[in-house]
């Protein structure tokens, strides 16, 4: 890639949505998506809100379900179990956080496989770390697009994964590694972190700490992708690397905001067209 280069997140998801309605335009029916919200956790409303839009304008057939904050566990579960059977739904999405009554890996347990457009479920996750096709979570998805679109070498680099959650790291480290990078997983155990990533000719920052990584943390010429979305205590969104020092060293990076977000949605959409034509017999 191009010396300094701002890859723009939003284009990307802009293109792949565009890409996905002109592919929906072509079927006989509308893939559908329920989004189940359970109280109104400030920091997701916003990002229920931009799922519905993109969705609409995509052609999917897409409602929220919104639940009382004090719905109890076995109500959701309930709820899950109508929407795995209903044959008008293909992709089933609970919004996390959930309050403190409600078990979150109950919920993700009782998702149908063939559903879980979060790819949060086992089976899923089972199914990515064993190379079978399945739904995989929409974050780390997003990432592979921008890194492909941002044109890195992916076949023997060295990749840095900071982080080790269910829903970034874990899966994310997976398919760099099924793109033939060399993979390193770090996280908050790890000794001398700033060399771990002097040595990534891909980073990417997944940990949820306000511009923990530093300029003199990123190896010339590597391509940065910022998972993180902190909001500081001013009130000003920042991710997990220091925007302004690392793009200095960088060949590409993503902003925050305008980096990896929009892709999230994106490929929340892509996976409930993959899994509407999937549950249909047809291959994808
Ligand atoms: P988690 O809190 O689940 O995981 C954070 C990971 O970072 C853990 O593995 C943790 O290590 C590691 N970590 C935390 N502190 C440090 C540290 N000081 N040094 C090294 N490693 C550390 O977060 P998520 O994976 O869910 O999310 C990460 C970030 O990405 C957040 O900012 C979140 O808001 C954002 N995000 C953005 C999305 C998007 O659409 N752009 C979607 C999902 C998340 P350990 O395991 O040892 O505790």
């Amino acid at each position: 890639p191009p010396p300094g280069q701002i890859i723009d997140g939003k284009a990307v998801a802009e293109r792949l949505r565009g890409r996905l309605a002109a592919r929906i335009a072509t079927l006989p029916f509308r893939p559908g998506l329920r989004v189940v919200r359970v109280g109104d956790d400030p920091a997701s409303g916003v990002y229920v809100r931009n799922k519905d839009r993109a969705a609409a304008a995509a052609g999917f057939d897409s409602a929220t379900i919104q639940l009382p904050a004090e719905t109890r566990e076995a109500d959701l579960l309930t709820l899950i179990e109508a929407l795995n059977l209903d044959p008008a739904v293909d992709g089933i999405l609970v919004q996390l956080p959930l309050p403190p009554q409600i078990r979150p890996d109950m919920v993700i347990a009782a998702i149908d496989p063939a559903k879980d457009v979060d790819g949060f479920h086992a089976v899923n996750a089972g199914r990515l770390a064993t190379r079978q096709p399945g739904l995989v979570p929409c974050t780390p998805k997003g990432v592979m697009h921008l890194l492909r679109e941002a044109g890195a070498k992916l076949a023997g680099a060295r990749a840095v994964v900071l982080g080790r959650s269910m829903i970034v790291g874990r899966p994310m480290a997976q398919l760099l590694l099924d793109a033939d990078c060399t993979v390193t997983i770090a996280h908050s155990r790890t000794r001398d972190l700033a060399a771990e990533c002097r040595r990534a000719e891909i980073l990417v920052a997944a940990v949820g700490r306000p511009e923990m990584v530093r300029g003199d943390w990123i190896g010339d010429g590597a391509v940065v992708i910022d998972v993180g979305i902190n909001r500081t205590p001013q009130g000003r969104l920042v991710g997990d690397v220091a925007f302004a020092e690392a793009a200095v060293r960088a060949a590409a990076i993503t902003p925050v905001p305008g980096g990896v977000g929009p892709m999230t949605i994106a490929c929340l959409l892509e996976n409930t067209l993959e899994a509407a034509l999937r549950r249909r017999g047809a291959v994808t």
